[in-house]
């Protein structure tokens, strides 16, 4: 009767929940898409003689690691503007690029390679905010990985919406649309204070409520948002997002590298959830999130990517490990964020800032089987004297061997099951050839 049972035995299994902890010699059950059992592997053989086993003699696995930010398909102009700082990324070459190159063709092959370098470095469930969020959600659900995607909503057009009216008009559709797919939810994505007025944001509160979905937004991303709002508004953003009534259990605040001392505590005491990029605000030098703080404080602090366009990457493994060495030397204290808690941040935190903990984020059984396991017999991860820390400090995305989602394997020795990698390929280089060329002729 346990033909449908399949079994994952491995050296380490690092469960997240409880706290800190590495089973050695476990075995994870999944049946149905789910974790029906975590036990010693010499115990697995007996109670369910008749299962599929996998045999992961070498690997650890932790549970799929959550990107809680990212915007997947500007992975196509990943290297297309480096070494200049936010407004002069945007303003000068990320918007003009969109302008000119976005539509659902570009979001189809933009996001198909995004989830390809996501599910090959260990992320199953990913948190984005883009145009056309239609064609990513199908995207990834045909590519068999965990997406949320965002309502966008911001007060100039694009090439997705003409007028804030149309935005809301866009992002319902696309709500009612993404209910009928089994691994795609939405959430409101007002893109940051500069870009949304009162109005619009007053609109995305009662929505969220309404919908009973999260709201994703980019705030205090450097110090110039801060003084721009001083200045207008006399005003810091998030005074203004607590006058809106916007901070709360679901807002999802991305970057915050700006906070003072009563911002943390107002943060915690609402039950704000803090996106951290930490190698999207190194490379562009927005500043540091207060990492160490936010945690001592109660508040959720989970990791994100942020785009391969200001990264360079879509890497959680070594977001995680940016992460913690960042957290030590701005908290001068080697014992700030140790391995365990930044791969927290990766798994549980992100899925509790999703509002998806009960399914999602550790190995736990009648959680959903979206597992990875990472191969440790490797050059630079031998020896093994702790294999959490292995994994947070030393292991690389390419030591990610096999990955499932709900159960189902999305990557099997390196390699993914079900996309046409070369095609993925294809598609990339012959948009950076259009996209290059037409920047020689301009
Ligand atoms: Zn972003």
């Amino acid at each position: 009767m346990d033909s449908d049972i399949h079994i994952l035995s491995a050296r380490w299994v690092i469960p997240v929940v409880p706290r800190n902890t590495v089973l050695e010699q476990h075995s994870i059950v999944i049946e149905n898409g789910n974790i029906k059992d975590i036990l010693p592997t010499q115990e697995a053989s007996t109670r369910y003689p008749n299962a599929n086993v996998t045999d992961l003699a070498d690997q650890a696995l932790i549970p799929g690691l959550v990107n809680a930010h990212t915007h997947a398909a500007m992975s196509l102009f990943r290297g297309l503007a480096d070494d200049v700082p936010l407004m002069t990324w945007l303003n000068d070459h990320i918007w003009p690029a969109e302008g000119k190159w976005v539509n659902t063709e570009f979001m189809r092959d933009g996001t198909e390679l995004a989830i390809a370098e996501m599910l090959l470095s260990g992320t199953t469930c990913f948190n984005d905010m883009y145009f056309f969020p239609n064609v990513v959600a199908r995207t990834a659900q045909d590519m068999g990985i965990r997406a949320f995607v965002s309502m966008i909503v911001i007060d100039f057009p694009s090439v997705w919406a003409g007028s804030a009216d149309e935005y809301f008009t866009k992002g319902l559709d696309t709500h009612d649309e993404v209910r009928s797919l089994s691994r795609v939810n939405t959430a409101m994505g007002p893109h940051a204070p500069y870009t949304v007025s009162d109005g619009p944001l007053e609109r995305v509160r009662t929505l969220a409520d309404e919908l009973n979905v999260q709201i994703h937004m980019h705030v205090h991303e450097t110090h110039q948002e801060v003084a721009d709002s001083l200045a207008q508004t006399q005003q810091r953003p998030l005074e203004r997002l607590n006058q809106l009534g916007l901070l709360n259990p679901r807002m999802m605040a991305v970057h915050m590298t700006q906070l003072t001392d009563e911002e943390i505590q107002l943060c915690a005491q609402q039950g704000v959830n803090i996106v951290h990029c930490p190698e999207s605000n190194l490379k562009l030098a927005s500043g540091h999130c207060p990492v160490s703080a936010l945690l001592d404080a109660g508040t959720n602090v989970c990791l994100g990517t942020d785009s391969a366009a200001s990264n360079n990457d879509l890497d959680m493994l070594g977001e995680m490990q940016t992460a913690s060495l960042i957290a030590k030397t701005t908290a001068n204290d080697a014992t700030a964020l140790p391995a365990w808690q930044a791969l927290e941040m990766a798994t549980i935190n992100g899925a509790k800032a999703l509002n998806v903990q009960h399914e999602i984020g550790s190995l736990e059984i009648g959680k959903s089987a979206d597992i990875t396991a990472i191969n440790l017999n490797h050059i630079s991860t031998q020896p093994v004297y702790d294999a959490l820390a292995q994994v947070v400090y030393s292991a690389s995305r390419q030591q990610v061997s096999d990955v499932w989602v709900q159960g189902k394997q999305r990557v099997k020795n390196g390699e993914l099951t079900g996309a046409d990698t070369q095609k993925i390929l294809n598609n990339a280089a012959q948009w950076g050839e259009r996209i290059s060329a037409a920047n020689q002729e301009s």
